[in-house]
């Protein structure tokens, strides 16, 4: 008899959600995390610490163009230290938060390494000390870390990654970075509002390549009145440190060789899965680059194993695609009705200023799939609260198929992006339609109502532009 129904290994978003809903449904549980504290990169160097730093920059430009809302301020000061230390004083609530969830569902946690060593078994090595747990079903949930290029290793002072960038003990006055991902674009608006000069230098031909090509022009276009200074079809060759800091060597998009100086460099090229000696070789799980092969359920090729978050073959790396993908696997353990994750369905939000939230197919993603597709786009510069929050850049866009109206996607970017993609990621979920959409009563005067005159626009009835 196996001591536990489930065994999870790792306790980021994957993880931990994946054991308080397994707790929730009756599953005896057990989560073996490496570190200390519970919470893995999303809590502690990634979706957390970015957003709390992204909000204080938020503020800080409220500040900054106060004279637009009729204010008269002066002397405001960022102090770094305390920013950093509000930061911190979050992130270690909510994994104190998560300790408290662990005990309200009876799951059990230890601290150390955790193996797969065959059906039915983990291995746990916390500093020497060994032992065996059996578990009936094991996922493997062990997460991300930042790459490096090739010849650019992080010394985590100079050269950092989302991990050390979180612990520069002042405001660089100059900063390169090396990718225009959601992880590089966040970090250049944080800074980019704290009066750092950046530089951002991108391989690919545009920044935010995985949005809509709509999306990424418009970004870059808002990046470039901000003074951010962006190279695109980038080719990173060297990064020399010396005494001012770092010198970055690089082929712009017409191959002509550049350098740029700055303080610091911070590296924001992917994040590589973190799947080795997880003891994967003992079973016939298909393992590709480190990325693990699951099924709909999320069960791997080995029976009882299962994989999910940011070492899953073919699926975003983001903390809500690990929750749903852990909250999938426990529920079908249970035998209990569920539905797989598709991958169509799953919302992006890019926290940047201007924000950005999409899902679904971009307007190039439908062409390709043989759609006959009809777009909609919508300004904010026709939405009255847009215009009071002093916001009104950027639009949302709708990619449909003609003949039926089925919403295929949608792209946001400008004000509250992130948050009324809500909208959005329902209309994808329940197949929703342009007619079902634009006929939907929207509150006047919100952001939100764009949605409505994005979707009318579709047939061309926006009303406000
Ligand atoms: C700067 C940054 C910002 C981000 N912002 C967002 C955002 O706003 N929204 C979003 O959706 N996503 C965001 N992400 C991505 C998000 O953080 C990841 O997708 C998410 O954390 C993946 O969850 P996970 O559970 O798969 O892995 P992780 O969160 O990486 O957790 C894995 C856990 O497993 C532990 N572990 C690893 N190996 C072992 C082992 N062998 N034994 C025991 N424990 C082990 C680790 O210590 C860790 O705690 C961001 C990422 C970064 C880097």
């Amino acid at each position: 008899m196996a001591k536990y129904d489930v065994a999870i290994i790792g306790s980021g978003p994957g993880g931990y959600v994946a054991a308080i809903r397994a707790g929730e449904i009756g599953l005896k549980t057990v989560v073996v995390e490496k570190d200390p504290y519970l919470g893995g990169t999303c809590l502690h160097v990634g979706c957390i610490p970015t957003k709390v730093l992204l909000h204080h920059a938020d503020v800080y430009d409220h500040f900054k163009n106060a004279g637009e809302l009729g204010f008269e301020v002066s002397g405001v000061k960022i102090n770094w230290p305390n920013i950093l230390e509000r930061k911190d004083k979050f992130v270690k609530k909510h994994a104190k938060g998560i300790e408290f969830l662990f005990k309200k569902n009876k799951v059990e946690w230890v601290q150390g390494w955790g193996r797969y060593e065959g059906p039915g078994r983990v291995s746990v090595d916390n500093n020497g000390k060994k032992s065996t747990i059996e578990a009936a079903n094991i996922l493997l949930v062990s997460g991300s870390e930042a790459r490096s290029l090739p010849g650019i290793e992080p010394d985590h002072k100079t050269i950092v990654t989302n991990r050390s960038i979180l612990q520069l003990p002042e405001i660089p006055k100059t900063l390169v970075v090396v990718g225009a991902g959601a992880v590089g674009v966040e970090f250049a608006s944080i800074y980019n509002s704290f009066g750092t000069q950046v530089t951002i230098l991108e391989m690919l031909p545009r920044v935010v390549p995985v949005e809509d090509e709509e999306i990424s022009a418009e970004l870059e276009k808002a990046f470039k009145k901000k003074n951010i200074q962006i190279f695109t079809g980038a080719k990173v060759e060297s990064a020399k440190k010396d005494a001012k800091g770092v010198t970055v060597s690089f082929k712009d998009k017409d191959g002509k060789p550049q350098t740029i100086q700055a303080e610091k460099l911070l590296l924001a090229v992917g994040r590589k899965p973190m799947t080795e000696n997880c003891g994967l070789e003992k079973s016939k799980a298909k393992v590709e680059r480190g990325f693990v092969h699951a099924g709909p359920y999320m069960e791997t090729d080995e029976k009882g194993l299962f994989a999910i978050g940011d070492i899953v073959a073919g699926m975003p790396q983001l903390a809500h695609a690990a929750m749903m993908e852990g909250i999938v696997a426990v529920t079908h353990i249970a035998g209990k009705p569920t539905q797989p994750v598709l991958k169509t369905r799953i919302p992006n939000a890019t926290y940047c200023e201007p924000q950005i939230g999409s899902i679904g197919l971009t307007e190039k993603q439908a062409r390709e799939a043989g759609y006959a597709v009809k777009v909609g786009k919508f300004p904010f510069v026709g939405n009255s609260k847009a215009t009071i929050l002093g916001s009104h850049g950027g639009f949302i866009k709708v990619v449909s198929e003609e003949k039926y109206g089925e919403v295929l996607g949608i792209h946001i970017i400008g004000p509250l992006a992130t948050e009324i993609l809500s909208e959005a990621a329902a209309t994808l979920n329940l197949e929703g339609t342009i007619d079902d959409m634009m006929n939907m009563v929207h509150a006047h005067p919100t952001v939100w109502e764009a949605m409505g005159d994005a979707f009318a626009s579709v047939r061309g009835l926006q009303i406000n532009v």
